[in-house]
């Protein structure tokens, strides 16, 4: 007998680089290349240190207040964890404690077979079409539950909302999780729809459109069964998943709707001007909904665009999926950013081509 025999093997999820030197431009996991409103920095100076005695409201009130108040949802209907990592592993652990499989598209956030591999949750892929969307067909069939990120990553694509609709009224006995870390660039959100099915659970984050990835703030909403029964998971693994400062800034974020709304509105504008400069390099781009686009060069190989960037201090996502090897994920920084971006793409795709 071994120690390492009883060690749980297990395949890790591969964050994005986060460079630790100076003069890159990040573009590989879709932060927000501007600031979180001012008044979360405002927020935050105020914050006492003589506070950090004392744990961290485990309720995290403050913040599930400005939830419930921003959504105009009774506070009930919230759970917020360390990021909607912390949030979608959790719903993972509490709700797919089946037998049948549970059903998620084989291309999407490569974070969810980690998960249940880790919580020995049995799960199946379901391809996507050839036009790199979701099939409703694929999922028409008994599971122990279903998660859909909408819009998906790494593709940019977005469902309607009828369709979210239908895939949680044909699964009324499995829970539906429908991760929408994007969803406020240009989706249709299925908050509306928590009132109506006890069985879907919408996830969403402050790292993207909220621009607060460093925070680590992450929410589901869902009906009151649903969220008390992850507060029982989480209460069984740690009561403190919100620190202090996170719980004051996020709270800070959600009062500020103007800001937010100008920031997410510059994101889409760069991000349509990026496809189409993008297209005009030869480049392939599915129609994102997102602030990343996911792009295809006929000519010149994925892989190689992407070395050559990084040699130009610009780092984009490339992962090695058989199905998604000849794509680049690109996040949206600024324009000057990426006309940066565009520049240096232009001398590599001439000299590959
Ligand atoms: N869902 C999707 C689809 C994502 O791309 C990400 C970002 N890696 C997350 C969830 C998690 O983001 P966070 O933990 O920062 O909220």
């Amino acid at each position: 007998m071994d120690w390492r025999d009883q060690v749980r093997k297990v395949v890790p999820y591969v964050p994005g680089e986060q460079p630790q030197g100076t003069g890159f431009i990040k573009l590989n996991t879709n932060e927000n290349p501007y600031p979180p409103s001012p008044a979360v920095e405002k927020a935050l100076a105020a914050v006492d240190a003589d506070r950090f005695r004392l744990y961290p409201d485990p309720e995290a009130g403050v913040l599930i207040g400005a939830l419930s108040e921003r959504f105009g949802l009774p506070k009930d209907r919230f759970f917020v964890g360390a990021g909607s990592d912390d949030v979608l592993g959790m719903a993972f652990l509490t709700f797919f404690n089946g037998s049948l499989p549970v059903l998620f598209p084989d291309v999407t956030y490569s974070f969810y077979d980690v998960w249940a591999d880790l919580f020995r949750i049995p799960y199946e892929q379901v391809p996507l079409d050839e036009h790199y969307e979701i099939q409703a067909a694929g999922y028409d069939r008994p599971c122990g539950g279903i998660v859909i990120a909408n819009p998906n990553a790494p593709t940019g694509l977005a469902k309607s909302l009828s369709f979210i609709r239908e895939m949680v009224e044909n699964h009324p006995d499995v829970v539906v999780i429908v991760d929408e870390a994007y969803v406020d660039f240009g989706g249709e959100s299925a908050v509306g729809l928590i009132e109506t099915y006890d069985n879907l659970l919408v996830v969403q984050t402050f790292s993207k459109s909220r621009a607060m990835a460093g925070m680590r703030i992450g929410y589901a909403i869902g009906n009151p069964e649903l969220i008390a029964a992850m507060q029982a998971v989480k209460y069984s693994y740690n009561s403190y998943t919100m620190n202090l400062p996170a719980q004051i800034a996020g709270a800070a974020s959600l009062k500020d709707e103007a800001y937010f709304k100008e920031q997410v509105d510059r994101v889409v504008a760069t991000r349509e001007r990026a496809k189409a400069a993008l297209a005009e390099l030869g480049f392939q781009v599915l129609d994102s909904k997102t602030n990343f686009l996911f792009c295809t060069h006929p000519e010149v190989d994925a892989e190689t665009i992407f070395a050559a960037l990084r040699t130009k201090k610009i780092i984009v996502r490339h992962f090695s999926g058989e199905r998604v090897k000849a794509f680049l994920r690109i996040s949206i920084g600024t324009d000057e950013q990426m006309d940066t971006l565009f520049a240096a793409l232009k001398e590599i795709i001439g000299d590959g081509r």
